[in-house]
């Protein structure tokens, strides 16, 4: 493979960037591309989970053939097994596992909260138990860094603390202050600048937190900013509500990444509101419980309505699956809890998540977003 691998000197010149192609006129919808270490991402971007360095089910070959252009691995899982440094002894994360394109990093902040009931939050960081064996473990922003340039992370999350679903105005506001100064520590903590750092604006569903973050953040000098924070129980109303609040006070000029969100639905709708890139478990997780993603909403293949229905799962797709095999079979083989059930619908979602992000961008193109929304909210109307 010729892919450049974690301590190629091509690196040293090299700086992400991000260019804007086209603003839709009636909505804040943006068409963008994403210069990064491995290569451009084309936005608004979905990026399929690998949380372990994996996308469950498929192969490397397989996520970019479905139209993938960057996937997602967890900073906490990794460190904790098989550890950072052993991946970076092993090439970096690219090379171990053999995708060529970029990878983005979630910081595992996310995962330290919510995997973690006996975990301390200091200024200087958080300690916790390993979920696996027990072991205490420290993260600080510093390390949170130096952790994913060991994994060469194209695109790099700051640690930050995720407050829960409702918090008290008093703890947001606490939170934020120091989510904010730990982004500040992740700037002086980089080592290679040929790698994307983005900050994360947390605040809640306070507007004016929302605002403040943006604000102490987003004349720093960091390459993208993520919203997080959001899709934590709050329903999509309020989640849209929040994004209104948030994204008028981000720069243009930078990508702006909406995490763990979500439902084809919030993605249109996030697009719509300026946001450029997403990731989500629901297309891989819900595949292995059975359930498809399709043009005319979501089907759980396990009902008796589809035992002798010989349609393909979403009648018009163009995927391996779709163009291969009946709703029947798939049921048989989920049912008989056959491995080929997680692959085949896992292999549909992914080409339906990648193909109406092909659609939005086209329609961004030609100028036609508006329209298309129309028609996409209508769609889901007749499903609901
Ligand atoms: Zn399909």
């Amino acid at each position: 493979m010729n892919h450049k691998s974690c301590g190629d000197r091509a690196g040293e010149g090299f700086r992400p960037s991000f260019t804007l192609l086209a603003e839709d006129e009636a909505t804040s919808a943006r068409r963008g591309k994403l210069s990064l270490f491995h290569g451009e991402v084309n936005t608004p971007a979905f990026m399929p989970v690998g949380t372990y360095g994996t996308v469950k089910a498929m192969t490397p070959e397989e996520v970019e053939g479905l139209g993938a252009e960057i996937i997602l691995g967890n900073t906490y899982h990794l460190y904790l097994r098989p550890g950072h440094e052993l991946i970076r002894d092993m090439g970096g994360l690219h090379e171990f596992m053999n995708w060529r394109r970029p990878i983005l990093t979630d910081s595992g902040g996310y995962q330290v909260f919510s995997l973690n009931e006996l975990r301390k939050i200091t200024e200087e960081g958080v300690t916790f138990q390993s979920h696996l064996d027990g072991s205490r473990h420290m993260l600080t922003p510093e390390r949170v860094v130096e952790i994913e340039e060991a994994l060469g992370s194209d695109v790099m999350m700051v640690l930050d603390e995720c407050p829960p679903h409702p918090s008290s105005r008093e703890y947001l506001e606490r939170s934020l202050a120091l989510t904010n100064r730990w982004a500040l520590r992740s700037l002086d903590a980089r080592r290679r600048p040929e790698l994307a750092l983005f900050a994360i604006l947390q605040g809640g569903m306070d507007p004016e937190l929302r605002a403040r973050a943006a604000s102490e953040l987003c004349g720093q000098p960091f390459d993208g900013f993520a919203i997080g924070g959001l899709s934590v129980g709050e329903g999509q109303e309020l989640m849209l509500k929040t994004l209104e609040a948030t994204t008028p006070h981000m720069p243009r000029s930078r990508p702006r990444y909406l995490m763990g969100v979500g439902t084809p639905s919030d993605i249109v709708e996030a697009v719509a509101r300026g946001v450029d890139m997403f990731d989500c478990v629901l297309p891989t997780r819900n595949a292995r419980n059975g359930m498809f993603f399709t043009s005319k909403g979501k089907i759980a293949i396990k009902l008796a309505r589809f035992e002798r229905d010989e349609l393909p799962p979403d009648e018009g797709c163009g995927c391996y699956t779709c163009r291969n095999y009946s709703r029947a079979y798939i049921r048989h083989l989920f049912r008989t809890r056959e491995i080929l059930a997680s692959r085949l619908i896992t292999g549909h979602n992914l080409y339906y998540y990648q193909s109406l992000m092909k659609r939005i961008r086209a329609a961004l193109e030609a100028g036609t977003f508006p329209a298309f929304l129309n028609d996409f909210r209508a769609g889901q109307e007749v499903l609901q």
